[in-house]
């Protein structure tokens, strides 16, 4: 049973790169996914500022349209009002809507100027954004390529280290063994063997009986930690 367990461990080596290397090609799309979506967001909230800049410019436009109507309606009632020589109320009357008028201008003009002011900060803040954002792609860029290279790296390992584990399965373990193994592997995230320490199992870390202790120790037979399940093995040196 010793050539099981010294077979088995060697096995567990190699399934432990494995399990490394298949979490790190698991972890590399969803980063870069992960990225791409808080640049997609940075995007979106730099867009929506430059859409609320636009509407604030929109808006002061049609302020600015609608003052001019009312100055030139200003000047055609001065016009009227000067060719209204006598008419009393007449002429109080187009003073009155002359008045109106000059009020109505001034206070749009100070709306318009308020919104100017956040128009103009809108406007920086966007191009801030816009800034932010083309650094942001450069390095993610860089990063792209890092991915990719990485990937490919982990890859050609990944297929070196799983035409070795298919070579060493063939020899050396019995089906049973075996099984076993890669249920245990399966179930307990790529780490089936345990190390047992004095009566302590380096994998979960509790005590296991004496009677089991000696299990272990004459390795006549595959021994499992009554607590994680995982095949204990005795560091021989
Ligand atoms: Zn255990």
């Amino acid at each position: 049973m010793q050539d099981t367990i010294r077979a088995l461990r060697a096995l567990q080596e190699l399934d432990t790169d494995i399990y490394r290397l298949k979490a790190e090609l698991k972890r590399l799309p969803e980063e870069r996914a992960k990225r791409r979506k808080e640049l997609d967001q940075q995007i979106a909230r730099c867009e929506s500022q430059q859409k609320h800049a636009r509407e604030l410019r929109t808006k002061v436009k049609e302020i600015e349209d609608q003052t001019s109507k009312e100055r030139q309606r200003i000047r055609k009632l001065e016009t009227e009002a000067a060719s209204s020589r006598g008419d009393v109320a007449l002429l109080a009357a187009f003073q009155h809507e002359i008045k109106t008028l000059k009020r109505d201008i001034s206070g749009a003009e100070e709306q318009g100027l308020e919104l100017v002011g956040q128009a103009e900060l809108a406007e920086t803040d966007a191009k801030n954004q816009r800034a932010a954002i083309d650094e942001a792609e450069k390095v993610f860029a860089e990063f792209l390529g890092n991915v990719e290279r990485e990937t490919k790296e982990a890859q050609t390992k990944l297929e070196r280290l799983l035409a070795e584990r298919r070579q060493r399965m063939a020899k050396d373990l019995a089906p049973e063994s075996l099984a076993l193994y890669e249920r245990l592997l399966a179930a307990r995230e790529g780490v089936a063997l345990a190390l047992l320490d004095g009566r302590i199992c380096q994998a979960c870390f509790m005590e296991v009986p004496t009677n089991l202790y000696v299990r272990v120790a004459r390795a006549a037979q595959l021994t499992q930690c009554p607590s994680c399940d995982r095949i204990l093995f005795q560091d021989l040196g």
